[in-house]
């Protein structure tokens, strides 16, 4: 019974205002995710407020964040070093269609942390630094298609919303309507985890291959880590073809640590970095500290294909705003306080273990991922390691779980296969607090 122990004090405003978007706005939200088709439907809570690990929503019932805006909100809501950056950028004026000497400086902070970027480009999303990175290697290679991991999720760029096929090196079948064949037969779908399915694809279309595109450690069916010589062994079949290999390193970047995925020491044991280090990397999310951003880079000779030195042509009225440049430079600045990422992996371990436990204790089978501060919860006895693995998990158990933390004041990403972020305003008293919500869940599940 889902209302059991309901702490919230009911939603009506938000069940108003989701009527009312609903008018105005396709669905009623500005990102399919935001809605609770996936949790059983309803209204979304309309949320109106952020400060530290909370938030408030519109009928003022308080909640612990895990969705942390999928992702970019690492410091948690309204930091004060991040939000006085943006105050200071508003002041001098948003934007000004000319470069300034702030990206030099934030390009300079993501080298620093991101060697295989020799040169970046700052772009608006992480939808536009894929989709670039992928224009950038076709204008490289001469090739035209692209090799991506099911259930890998690279923003809602034509190309990369492909992911299906059931089985290796099936030819893609778009994921969205308004995709002609024609683009979707550009792209290759192989299983995360699976070198052979990588070099079978290879085989097969080899010549035609400009990149293999992939999330180093995978945000988007859970956490996925690779498993030990997975990443050598992707990179290792790309060169032997003359492909390049593109991180999309939206989710990844500055999670677990000051760096990418692909300078994370916290890779399986035995990853030589240098033999995993990409081509081609693709940023987003936590780089803008919560305002809009995205960024693209990699080796100098690749990235002179793109405009105004080279044939690749890409462009932004708003890239580099310093508005967003700042609040990602101030972001970045923040999370370089020793002990950060440590903190995040030791609450990280307190929730994980914690989740694991309770669901245990309850009779329910529960399989917890956790790479430092960003976990995933997966209904099912069995590892996820790939998407086949995630997806056979249970969704109703999902949603019953997702309901049953909400209505106690816990917010959870209305998706079974999003992860849960801590960030750095998250406390033990959170962790404890969300522990005891998610016990009296299992219970009431477990009835
Ligand atoms: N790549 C990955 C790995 C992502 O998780 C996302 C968004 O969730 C994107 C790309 C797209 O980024 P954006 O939503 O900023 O366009």
């Amino acid at each position: 019974e889902p209302n059991l122990f309901k702490q919230t004090a009911g939603r009506p405003h938000s069940e108003e205002l989701y009527r009312e978007a609903l008018e105005h706005i396709v669905g009623g939200v500005n990102s399919p995710s935001r809605s609770f088709k996936a949790v059983g439907g309803g209204a979304p809570v309309f949320m109106k407020r952020g400060q530290g690990a909370y938030f408030w929503d519109a009928d003022d019932n308080r909640y612990i964040d895990y969705l942390a805006a999928y992702g970019p909100i690492i410091l948690g809501h309204a930091h004060p070093h991040v939000t006085a950056a943006i105050c200071r950028a508003a002041e001098n004026g948003t934007l000004y269609g000319t470069p300034t000497e702030l990206e030099i400086t934030f390009a300079r902070m993501l080298k620093q942390a991101i060697p295989s970027m020799d040169k970046v480009r700052f772009v608006n999303s992480g939808t536009e630094a894929v989709m670039t990175t992928i224009r950038v290697a076709r204008a490289y290679t001469g090739r035209n298609k692209i090799i991506k991991f099911a259930g890998c999720y690279h923003g809602h760029s034509d190309l990369v919303l492909v992911a299906a096929g059931s089985g290796p090196s099936t030819l893609g079948i778009p994921d969205s309507a308004g995709i002609p064949n024609s683009i979707a037969h550009e792209v290759i779908t192989v299983p995360f985890n699976d070198v052979p399915a990588l070099e079978e694809a290879l085989s097969r279309w080899g010549s035609d291959v400009a990149a293999v595109m992939v999330e180093p450690i995978v945000g988007n069916f859970g956490m996925v880590m690779p498993k030990p010589g997975f990443l050598e062994g992707l990179c290792a079949a790309a060169r032997r073809n003359g492909s390049l290999v593109i991180y999309d390193e939206v989710i990844t970047a500055f999670r677990f640590h000051y760096g990418a995925a692909q300078t994370f020491a916290g890779l399986p044991e035995g990853t030589d970095l240098a033999a995993v280090e990409p081509d081609l990397t693709a940023l987003g999310k936590i780089i803008g500290g919560g305002l809009p951003i995205g960024a693209y880079g990699g080796r100098a000779e690749i990235m002179l294909q793109v405009a105004p030195l080279g044939p690749a042509y890409q462009a932004g009225t708003m890239a580099g705003n310093p508005a967003s440049i700042s609040a990602g430079i101030a972001c970045l600045e923040a999370l370089q306080e020793p002990g950060t990422y440590e903190r995040l992996d030791r609450l990280g371990a307190m929730l994980g273990d914690g989740l694991a436990q309770a669901a245990d204790a309850h009779g329910i089978a529960l399989t917890v991922n956790r790479i430092r501060g960003a976990l995933s919860t997966h209904f099912c006895a069995h590892p996820v390691t790939n998407y086949d693995e995630a997806q056979d998990t249970d969704g109703e158990q999902f949603a019953l779980f997702f309901r049953l933390m909400l209505e106690q004041g816990i917010c959870l990403a209305p998706s079974k296969y999003e992860a849960w972020f801590l960030t750095t305003a998250h406390t033990e008293d959170h962790v404890r607090a969300t522990l005891e919500a998610a016990d009296r869940a299992f219970e009431a599940m477990a009835q």
